[in-house]
């Protein structure tokens, strides 16, 4: 849903042709129209769908964005640690005492626990301080009516007239991620109209501004999804030395056949003999191993994305108290928090390097300039925000300040988000 965009583009992964970077106003009104009849037979009225659209234009920088090919991989270990920071986990256990009576009637009510419908909260939009600011109705007739999905988009379109319709939520108040994600649980309109609930009793359903309804509506959806009330989401396990067998999220087996397996739990429990489970190795053998069970697979269906359900889980984890996974990640140079990433921020922007401002969110103007850096300072270039990076900005600045002079050689090579007065001669 996103911490908003990022994780809708795992649940709408599109693919194909970027979409028409030209699309014209005049084939958006053509389109609109095609879609006109189709909402009123879904119970739209004329005046509902000429009122929201008549003045609407296409978004390019929504094409844009639904074109967006990452071209940076993101390990695991800086997923996570991006998502489950300290920040994050203090922030979270903030936010339980505060709406703790909220969280044990949602407990009672749904049965789905506490810190679960916490860590989905923290996770999809930073505890409701990052929704999205983009009309959800631009965005939503923009990626209906141009790019690869538009069957998806325009159902949801005519979804967020018809929520617009029933005036529990205010056409403004409709705003979210490129892709149509809003509110605090980031939930696409659809979702909206068929799984949010009015948790504080004012008879309106508003996931937006009131967190009783946000919450209720997450817990809403982990239990329509299939939560098993007080079972885990699954646990950290050791495999066998050698392990060669079956893996992931599909490959359910019995516990016992786990078990027969060699796969133990590496608190010691014992792995019972109850239920089916999937293992999950994210990072191959040589990383963390998961059992996985129904829990996991209900947050899983919240935004399908492994590596999202496995960070939600783990968040949930470390709210209830636990600590971070024994097994270490399969690397040397490890990820980073958002703090440490406006850190890498701050030291390129006192380097000269133009990259805006630190706002934690490592993009490709950071990249170019963590590029640039590594290049000029002999280390290997894949534009990664990690520890290793870290540290020698840590070291260069210091440097800087201790031997007061400008410019220690630190220039990058010349080209994108270079310091001014760096660039090379031909
Ligand atoms: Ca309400």
């Amino acid at each position: 849903m996103r911490v908003a965009i990022v994780f809708v583009s795992f649940i709408l992964t599109l693919s194909g042709p970027a979409a028409a970077a030209d699309a014209s106003i005049d084939e958006l009104r053509a389109c609109l129209g095609q879609i006109r009849p189709e909402a009123m037979k879904k119970g739209v009225r004329a005046q509902t769908f000429d009122g929201a659209l008549a003045a609407i234009e296409p978004d390019p920088s929504v094409l844009e964005a639904m074109s967006f090919q990452p071209e940076f991989r993101v390990p695991i270990w800086d997923y996570l640690a991006g998502l489950v920071d300290e920040q994050r986990i203090a922030d979270g256990r903030a936010k339980l005492h505060e709406w703790e009576a909220t969280l044990a009637k949602a407990e009672r009510q749904f049965g789905v626990d506490r810190y679960t419908i916490v860590a989905l909260w923290g996770v999809e939009s930073d505890y409701g301080r990052v929704m999205g600011t983009r009309p959800l109705l631009r965005s939503l007739a923009t990626t209906a009516c141009f790019g690869s999905r538009s069957g998806f988009f325009r159902s949801e379109l005519i979804d967020t007239l018809r929520i617009v319709q029933g005036g529990e939520l205010a056409p403004d108040l409709l705003t979210g991620s490129w892709a149509g994600a809003f509110g605090q649980t980031q939930f696409m309109p659809s979702t909206y109209l068929r799984i949010a609930v009015d948790f504080d009793g004012d008879g309106r359903r508003d996931i937006v501004a009131s967190v009783p309804d946000a919450l209720g509506s997450t817990a809403n959806f982990l239990r329509r999804a299939g939560w098993v009330t007080g079972a885990p989401w699954g646990y950290e396990v050791r495999l066998p030395a050698g392990y060669r067998g079956p893996s992931g999220r599909r490959q359910k087996q019995s516990v016992a056949q786990w078990s027969a397996l060699g796969i133990r739990r590496l608190d010691g429990a014992d792995l019972g003999t109850e239920g089916s489970a999937a293992l999950l190795l994210p990072a191959g053998a040589a990383g963390p191993a998961f059992l996985v069970f129904k829990n996991y697979d209900a947050i899983y269906s919240y935004n399908a994305a492994e590596s999202y359900a496995l960070a939600i889980a783990h968040l949930s984890d470390r709210l209830r108290g636990a600590g971070a996974f024994k097994t270490p990640w399969p690397t040397d140079d490890r990820g980073l928090s958002r703090a440490e990433r406006r850190e890498v921020q701050a030291h390129l922007l006192g380097l000269g390097f133009d990259i805006g401002h630190a706002d934690g969110m490592i993009g490709s103007k950071t990249r170019s300039a963590i590029r640039s850096y590594q290049a000029v300072n002999g280390m290997s270039v894949d534009g990664r925000a990690g520890g290793r990076l870290l540290e020698h900005l840590r070291k260069a600045i210091q440097g800087r300040t201790t031997t007061d002079a400008p410019d220690t050689g630190l220039c990058a090579a010349s080209g994108p988000g270079a310091p001014a007065g760096c660039s090379r001669p031909n």
